[in-house]
């Protein structure tokens, strides 16, 4: 009797322990799901988040986080809601995310801004990017809020809603962080990322693995120039002119193979994976070095996994200004969008472009080169408790520190030398993750929840550190 009463207490404490409450919207108890709904029903295409950031700042307020303003106009429409005011200046910990979202793809008729909550759905723009994902982390926040807080937490949790993440313009992310870093006493920073691996990647795994990004490739945006002048009518063909050479020069670069570049983490992801595999394909995976030479054509095979280990080059664009069938230009310009590995050195790299490219007369200027920054330290009691309160919810998983090909805004921290991991600890389906940015985004209303509390288990384990 007394094992089953133990028990029952027990398994009470989880059901209560594992449940997000509603929060309260306009005086009234809302859902997820419907908060959700009414967020997506707002189009925020950056630049116009003004009125979304309204609404999610006003829920905030009612629920009864402390505000503050960094920005109040479209495209520079930002704010803080934390446990305690900023004023107290307790080390914080940022939930990161972002008001806007991307243009809508409107190709068969519905409506991308609808929010319909469709059998275990809510659907529409900004579904899982990045509303979806933020009403997570304040949800997190507010059941703690709720339920466990105290004035004498050792730190402050601040839900950190931004603009134009998508476009990165100057009042967003950067414009906080030039004016408002210090008030924020940021000591470490989580915002969207990776999601449970396995689903997205073919073949089976042993057990799910949830990635959690410490560093981001760098971009290196260059433009070519080549000048050649000729008599300008295209009737007789001359021995040199610059669309030509510039193809070739192009062809000599794009064409070859770039070098794979092993380095910790990108091995570990090879590691990790094999973990979860059998026979052969375990070895393999295993010993990465020793079998590099199998490994390498496979990698090749698929692009997203050969980014991870490789500087990339992709040609964006190529012109010379001319629609004339029959005028020959003088100048043809091309743009390079090249994403480096952490570790590379970007005038070594500068020097390899130019000697591919085997024709000294294209001119190479650098037109943005993002600024270098270490990767975030899994060695943290914030990496720790993340990976713990994952594991938590999902006893099986393994965590898997990863390096991201793009950058969001969590790299305008890094550049701060502030820790910064990205991560959207839920379990999407391969299907949900191709919606972001695409036609039919939408997101499993379980998803949300779990999401949910995994970041109130997040708060729970640092406050009791
Ligand atoms: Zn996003």
């Amino acid at each position: 009797m007394r094992t089953v009463i133990l028990l029952l207490i027990f398994t009470s404490q989880i059901t209560f322990s594992q449940s997000i409450d509603s929060i309260i919207y306009n005086g009234s108890w809302i859902s997820m799901e419907h908060l959700l709904q009414k967020y997506v029903q707002i189009p925020s295409i950056s630049g116009n988040e003004k009125k979304a950031g309204e609404f999610i700042k006003s829920i905030a307020r009612e629920n009864g986080l402390s505000i503050s303003d960094f920005g109040s106009e479209n495209g520079n429409y930002n704010f803080a809601a934390s446990l305690f005011p900023l004023s107290e200046k307790k080390p914080n910990i940022i939930f990161l995310n972002h008001i806007d979202v991307v243009p809508e793809i409107r190709l068969d008729g519905t409506d991308p801004y609808s929010g319909e909550i469709k059998k275990d759905r809510v659907l529409g723009r900004g579904s899982i990017d990045n509303k979806g994902s933020a009403l997570m982390q304040l949800y997190g926040i507010i059941q703690y809020l709720k339920s466990e807080s105290a004035s004498n937490d050792q730190y402050n949790i601040t839900f950190l809603a931004v603009s134009c993440e998508e476009t990165q313009c100057a009042g967003g992310i950067n414009y906080v962080l030039e004016n408002h870093l210090e008030e924020l006493n940021a000591v470490a920073v989580i915002g969207e990322g990776p999601s449970e691996l396995t689903n997205l990647l073919e073949g089976k795994f042993k057990n799910p693995i949830f990635g959690i990004s410490v560093t981001h490739k760098r971009s290196l945006w260059l433009n070519l120039e080549l000048e050649i002048k000729t008599n300008g009518h295209s009737s007789v063909t001359p021995i040199h002119y610059s669309n030509q050479e510039m193809v070739c020069a192009l062809n000599n670069l794009t064409s070859k193979k770039n070098e794979i570049i092993y380095n910790a983490l990108n091995i570990n992801i090879l590691k990790t994976l094999g973990s979860q595999k059998k026979g052969l394909e375990k070895l393999i995976l295993k010993h990465p070095r020793l079998f590099k030479f199998l490994l390498v054509p496979q990698l090749r095979k698929q692009p997203e996994l050969l980014s991870l280990y490789t500087n990339t080059i992709t040609l964006t664009e190529i012109s010379s200004n001319n629609d004339s069938y029959n005028i020959l230009p003088s100048k043809t310009i091309a743009h390079l969008d090249c994403r480096l590995l952490p570790e590379t050195d970007e005038k070594e790299f500068l020097s390899l472009i130019k000697s591919r490219l085997k024709n000294d007369n294209v001119k190479v200027m650098v037109v943005e080169s993002m600024q270098e920054s270490d990767p975030t330290s899994i060695e943290t009691i914030y990496f720790k408790n993340l990976a713990k309160s994952i594991k938590s919810y999902y006893p099986t998983s393994k965590i898997l520190p990863l390096l991201l090909p793009n950058i969001n805004d969590l790299g305008a921290f890094r550049a701060k030398g502030i820790l910064a991991y990205a991560s959207t600890p839920v379990s999407f389906s391969r299907k949900e993750v191709q919606s972001i940015h695409n036609q039919h985004e939408s997101i499993s209303i379980q998803l949300l929840y779990d999401g949910a509390q995994i970041h109130f288990n997040y708060i729970k384990k640092m406050q009791n550190n």
